[in-house]
């Protein structure tokens, strides 16, 4: 078969070398002048390529399309991809929280590796060429629209990635494309990305504070919609950003963000009874010393400005003066830190899309449209999204896999 994969991305080499390999006639097509160009950015130059878990530890960190992708990550799980980096001559190591970078440390070493796999099953890899559209007829691909002419293929596979980082190629092309043959596109929304905050001036003041051992929630309308394991954040210019924050973006970017309320909890080893005991004995062990210095053993010093004047307290005042009231609001506070969300960063520097090729109207055996014959969608331009740690990139591999699972071996 004449196929032909749009995009040059981890999905798109993937696919154009495991459809090769069956002795079929690939090209695939990249806008770019090279390949890999958000692969190049990823694990901040790293490349967490993979996560070194498998079955329903992996599927735990798939945000949307769970049951979508179950099959698709059984047959090209994360073992699969470190052997298959191995036989590219790219050995990778595993690190803390199972994820899995190239043992050089450069994200280089991983698109090389892609594009070598590539070369030696035979692809025909064409830069400096954007697909303008796909071509059916009668509900069957015909083949691609390039510089306004037809080239005919058998199979096409659009793996054009969704819309976050742009400037690497991303751009949302394969949207453009599926709606033009009938798929319907759920709203691609960003993920994984830093959320902005009512306040300017508050985060102005603390901008660059990072907490740790801290938890996150969420609510809306007085329903808690996330909740974090204990984990690190930080605040920004004009809002929060780290670990625990991109986490819990990909959970609460379909939420009116305006209606939203997130609070930190700064103390989760400890409930708030417990914190009024403590308080309580600090405050005797304190005597007559200032409200400050009771703070300063509960809280990072930048902070505390801030949390007195939500509690309408006096640094200055005497601590053993601060009464059984405020001492309840205080440990309240220290559990519930409320931050009002105005919306989340934009697609320019979200990590993920989330959002995409509708599921419904695809065939997770083969990652096949079922409105359209011959014709794929692999990697992140479907509705799907992980957390970090190496599971998007993975998904992007298994999805890939999963399509060219489709094309008969004609080498046998
Ligand atoms: C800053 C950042 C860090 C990340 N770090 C990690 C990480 O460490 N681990 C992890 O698992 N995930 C990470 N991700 C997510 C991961 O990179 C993506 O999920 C993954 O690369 C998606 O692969 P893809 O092949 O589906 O799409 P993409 O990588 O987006 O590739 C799509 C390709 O298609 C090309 N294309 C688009 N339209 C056309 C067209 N019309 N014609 C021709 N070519 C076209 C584009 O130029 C692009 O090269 C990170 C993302 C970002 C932005």
């Amino acid at each position: 078969m004449k196929v032909a994969i749009i995009g040059g991305g981890a999905s798109g080499m993937m696919c154009a070398t495991m459809i090769a390999r069956k002795g079929h006639n690939v090209t695939l097509f990249e806008k770019n002048e090279k390949l890999g160009k958000k692969i190049y950015i990823t694990g901040k130059g790293r490349c967490n390529v993979t996560n070194a878990t498998v079955g329903d530890t992996f599927l735990k960190n798939v945000v949307n399309g769970k049951k979508f992708v179950m099959g698709a990550i059984t047959r090209f799980n994360s073992n699969d991809t470190i052997n298959f980096f191995n036989e590219v001559g790219v050995p990778l190591k595993i690190e803390r929280g199972n994820r899995v970078f190239p043992e050089s440390d450069k994200s280089s070493d991983i698109i090389s590796g892609l594009e070598k796999a590539m070369r030696w099953a035979g692809v025909e890899i064409k830069l400096n060429l954007e697909v303008q559209n796909i071509s059916v007829e009668n509900g069957k691909i015909v083949g691609l629209i390039i510089n306004g002419k037809t080239e005919k293929f058998d199979a096409v596979v659009v793996a054009t990635g969704g819309v976050t980082y742009p400037a690497t190629g991303s751009t949302g092309d394969g949207y453009k494309f599926a709606k033009s043959v009938g798929h319907s596109i759920i709203e691609p929304v960003p993920a994984l990305c830093a959320v902005r905050l009512k306040n300017n001036n508050e985060c102005k003041q603390i901008e660059g504070l990072s907490l740790k051992n801290v938890k996150l929630y969420a609510k809306l309308d007085d329903k808690i919609v996330y909740q974090s394991d204990v984990g690190e954040m930080l605040f920004t210019s004009n809002g929060i950003s780290g670990p625990l924050v991109l986490s819990m973006s990909s959970y609460i970017n379909r939420c009116d963000l305006t209606k939203l309320k997130i609070y930190i909890d700064f103390k989760p080893g400890i409930s708030e009874d417990g914190l009024l005991t403590r308080l309580d004995r600090d405050i005797v062990n304190l005597k007559a010393k200032q409200t400050s210095s009771l703070f300063e053993g509960l809280l990072p010093r930048s902070l505390i400005q801030l949390f007195a004047k939500r509690l309408g307290l006096k640094l200055t005042e005497k601590a053993n003066q601060i009464t059984k009231e405020k001492r309840k609001n205080i440990a309240f506070l220290l559990k519930n830190y409320e931050l009002e969300p105005i919306s989340l960063e934009n697609f320019e520097s979200s990590v993920v899309t989330a959002g995409g090729i509708n599921l419904k109207e695809i065939n997770p055996k083969y990652m096949k449209s079922k409105l359209v014959d011959n014709l794929y969608f692999v990697g992140e331009v479907l509705d799907i999204d992980a957390l970090t740690g190496g599971f998007n990139l993975q998904l992007a591999f298994s999805t890939a896999v999963t399509c060219a699972s489709d094309f008969k071996d004609i080498k046998e």
